[in-house]
């Protein structure tokens, strides 16, 4: 018996069986090639679901967490800290706020609490008869009750309800069914730039500015999910700002801990003050480890250029991914560090098992994407390595 299956009979018997069995058993990990159990090396292309922004290992990122262990682990919010402080600064900093009030925080542990965060401000915000949100076919939001609500995926939501809150979805990326479905009832639109559990699935060009005007228009927030394609993924701090765009309210967890814990709620002009002493609170939220580790991957982010790299490297990935001539690969979807490989048949299972049997951790994200989300630390070589193997990882799989 190997480690990996050793541990994978012991995981088997007390983890609840909601995930299956993990495949591999990753042991550590060191820049972006991880370990497992029985020392087999990856090279690793999914960071957690883009979440592991710096790497394994990185030297700012584990300073700042033992640093922080060391001076104080956890005060909850009956206290406060200079790290939850200096990271909200930073983050409407990076919003384009002056940090005069007008752009605020709330933090969280994990994406979908801080969906739940958004939907309870923007309840708290809307006037008496806006009892409706709309949000987006086959979007993710979180798997928590009202972040639930909001998700897209029959299959995932349905056998849970029914939720409390009113929710009409439409065709993603179709403006004129937003148009038709936000009216004077909605409180809120909640919608990610992309698709990311979708398939990594952009929006159509100007979708988010007809989201925007929609809102406007009809007195509606505007939620912004950025929980998966924030913190430099696209090659921009935040998807949005390629698309000209402000939100009433920005969602962010994934890469902001680089690992860590954390979720972020950001309001926007009124979203900034629509809670009151009392509406909401997190024990663990702001946890000073988990902001030292977000204010260092926000150090790092700057200090190595990252997000000019995650936009080249994307590049070279799409480039030399799409020049491979096979059978299998159809396309390539995404931006920056956060791709798709089009399959042409569903067969992204055995991409997954012929990638990793290769030295290469990838995603069968649906049954013909397979999701590319590395490090921004990725290097060059290393994208050039996962290119220079695909068509034998392909060609395995068929
Ligand atoms: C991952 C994700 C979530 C949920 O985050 P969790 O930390 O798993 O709760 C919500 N929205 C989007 C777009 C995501 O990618």
């Amino acid at each position: 018996m190997s480690a990996t299956t050793d541990l994978q009979a012991r995981f088997d018997a007390v983890l609840m069986p909601n995930y299956g069995t993990p495949p591999v058993a990753i042991a550590r990990g060191e820049g972006c090639r991880v370990y497992d159990a029985d020392g087999k090396a990856y090279l690793d292309l999914i960071a957690g679901i883009a979440v592991s922004a710096l790497g394994h290992g990185h030297p700012a990122l584990v300073a700042a967490v033992a640093d922080q262990a060391a001076a104080v682990a956890h005060t909850s919010n009956l206290f406060l800290h200079e790290r939850e402080v200096e990271l909200a600064e930073r983050l409407v900093g990076l919003l384009g706020s002056e940090g005069d009030g007008d752009v605020r925080v709330f933090f969280a542990n994990s994406g979908t609490e801080a969906n739940e965060a958004a939907l309870k401000l923007v309840k708290r915000a809307a006037d008496e008869g806006r009892p409706r949100i709309v949000a987006a076919d086959n979007g993710f939001h979180g798997r928590t009750l009202g972040a639930l609500s909001l998700t897209g995926k029959a299959a995932i939501r349905d056998p849970f309800g029914p939720y409390g809150t009113d929710v009409v979805f439409v065709p993603y990326g179709d403006a004129d069914a937003l148009r038709k479905a936000v009216d004077a009832t909605c409180a809120a639109v909640f919608v990610e730039p992309v698709q990311g559990e979708a398939g990594v699935v952009p929006a159509p060009e100007g979708y988010l500015a007809e989201v925007r005007r929609a809102c406007d228009e009809a007195g509606a927030a505007f939620v912004l999910d950025e929980i998966q394609s924030g913190i430099g993924r696209t090659g921009r701090w935040f998807a949005h700002q390629a698309h000209g765009v402000t939100p009433d309210v920005l969602t962010l967890a994934k890469g902001l801990g680089g690992g860590l814990p954390i979720g972020a709620c950001v309001g926007f002009g009124r979203y900034a003050t629509a809670f009151a002493k009392g509406d909401h609170g997190s024990t663990f939220g702001g946890n000073p480890v988990a902001c030292a580790a977000a204010l260092a991957v926000l150090d790092t982010v700057e200090n190595e250029n990252l997000l000019a790299s995650a936009a080249e490297l994307g590049t070279l990935l799409e480039r030399e991914a799409a020049a491979i001539d096979h059978p299998l690969l159809a396309g390539v979807r995404g931006s920056g560090l956060w791709r798709a490989l089009v399959l042409s048949a569903p067969a992204s299972a055995a991409v997954q098992a012929s990638a990793a049997a290769h030295g290469f951790l990838v995603n069968a994200l649906a049954p013909d994407a397979v999701r590319i989300a590395p490090p921004l630390t990725i290097s060059r070589d290393e994208v050039l390595e996962f290119t220079a193997a695909l068509p034998a990882i392909l060609e395995e799989a068929r």
